[in-house]
């Protein structure tokens, strides 16, 4: 038989994470928190357990959950959905991308992907029979140029996605770029897949700007979001997205061929935890505490870096240690020093001359000490 998808490789966290696991490597790659979710979390999920929500749920999620979240949306960004046609909950923010891919991307279409990008969406575009048209997002800063976007946008286009906070650069996207791109998609038919899985983690003076906070952005946005993220629990996979009804109608007939509905106990759990916005709203603060005390840590060491200003990555530069390409050094650092980080070659579009390795820093003090330790001496 011939592949679906010829160039795919086994993903690199994968990768990572199995060497980090062979040399006993402390392991910062792949992205998730070595600490415990929330216990009343759990109890509740417990709680739905023993009260018996243990067969399908509605297809577009339990109706108190889907409240919750537009409430929340409608709080944080001013926007208001309509819980009944405009909101899925999905099996992850992973999910939730690929529904609107193949509810949207038909063979030949071209869809827009900013590089450094998330690896699940080019596969996913791929077996749509779609091209994924990538831009290089500029220099160490990873920058977008906004106008080379609007030039790459033809009758072809079908679609654009952005990913703010960015993994793996830990930028935020500004006011002004939220609104260059709605004036590069005004007068398109373009759909917007906004990734937003890291919104409630923004550091110092950086806020985090939703794609449903601008009219023109919104009216042909599917934004995506996941719990995991929010509430330490990635092994759950539990997210969302929301959407104008006429696309979220697409969405949801892929859904239902696709999984149907997703974890009924989890869902009452999300529904009751977030009641209270404190549960993410302090998000940003407790993972600001994180990243400062990490590179506070690393002061005076040979590596560069400039303070992530979202996400729970943080990206280290050793292009004056070393000349070996990212992925060289990264396997050293795991098979030498017994730390595992991601090179972040594997989520450009070209091996450029950059250097970097992408550090999660949602890890215990404990953990991030030991690393800094190892660091120090490199
Ligand atoms: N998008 C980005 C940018 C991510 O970093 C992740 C987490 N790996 C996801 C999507 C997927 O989120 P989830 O674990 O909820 O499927
Ligand atoms: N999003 C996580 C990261 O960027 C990994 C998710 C995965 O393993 N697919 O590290």
């Amino acid at each position: 038989f011939s592949s679906k998808l010829p160039k795919h490789n086994t993903s690199i966290f994968t990768v990572m994470s199995t060497m980090a696991y062979k040399y006993k490597a402390l392991n910062m790659s792949q992205g998730y928190p070595n600490f415990e979710t929330d216990q009343q979390l759990k109890d509740l999920v417990t709680k739905a357990m023993n009260e018996g929500y243990n067969q399908y749920a509605p297809l577009p999620g339990i109706s108190p959950l889907r409240e919750q979240i537009v409430e929340k949306i409608e709080q944080l960004h001013g926007k208001s959905y309509d819980k009944n046609t405009e909101v899925t909950v999905t099996d992850g923010a992973t999910q939730a991308l690929y529904l609107a891919i193949t509810a949207f991307v038909k063979p030949g279409d071209e869809v827009i992907v900013l590089k450094p990008a998330y690896d699940s969406y080019e596969p996913a575009i791929e077996l749509c029979g779609g091209k994924p048209v990538l831009i290089q997002m500029q220099g160490k800063e990873y920058k977008v140029d906004w106008q080379e976007v609007a030039a790459k946008i033809n009758s072809k286009t079908r679609m654009l996605i952005i990913n703010t906070p960015h993994n793996p650069s830990g930028n935020v996207f500004g006011k002004e770029d939220m609104q260059k791109l709605e004036q590069v998609l005004n007068g398109t038919d373009v759909i917007l897949l906004s990734d937003e899985v890291y919104e409630h983690i923004v550091f110092d003076d950086a806020k985090h700007y939703s794609a449903s906070a601008f009219s023109g952005l919104a009216e042909r946005a599917v934004v995506c979001a996941s719990f995991g993220k929010t509430f330490h629990n990635t092994g759950w996979k539990m997210g969302y997205c929301v959407a104008p009804s006429e696309l979220m109608a697409e969405i949801q007939k892929v859904m239902e061929v696709n999984v149907f509905c997703v974890h009924h106990p989890t869902q009452r759990a999300f529904a009751e935890y977030l009641k209270q916005p404190a549960h993410y709203l302090n998000l940003g603060k407790f993972y600001q505490q994180k990243r400062d005390k990490f590179l506070s840590l690393l002061e005076g060491c040979r590596f560069n870096f400039s303070p992530s200003q979202g996400t729970y990555f943080q990206l280290l530069d050793f292009s004056e240690i070393s000349s070996e390409s990212d992925v060289e050094f990264a396997e050293r650092l795991i098979k030498e020093h017994g730390l595992a980080s991601i090179p972040v070659s594997a989520f450009n579009k070209e091996n450029l001359d950059h250097r970097q390795l992408r550090f999660c820093f949602a890890k215990t003090d404990e953990t991030l000490e030991k690393a800094a330790e190892i660091l120090q001496k490199i």
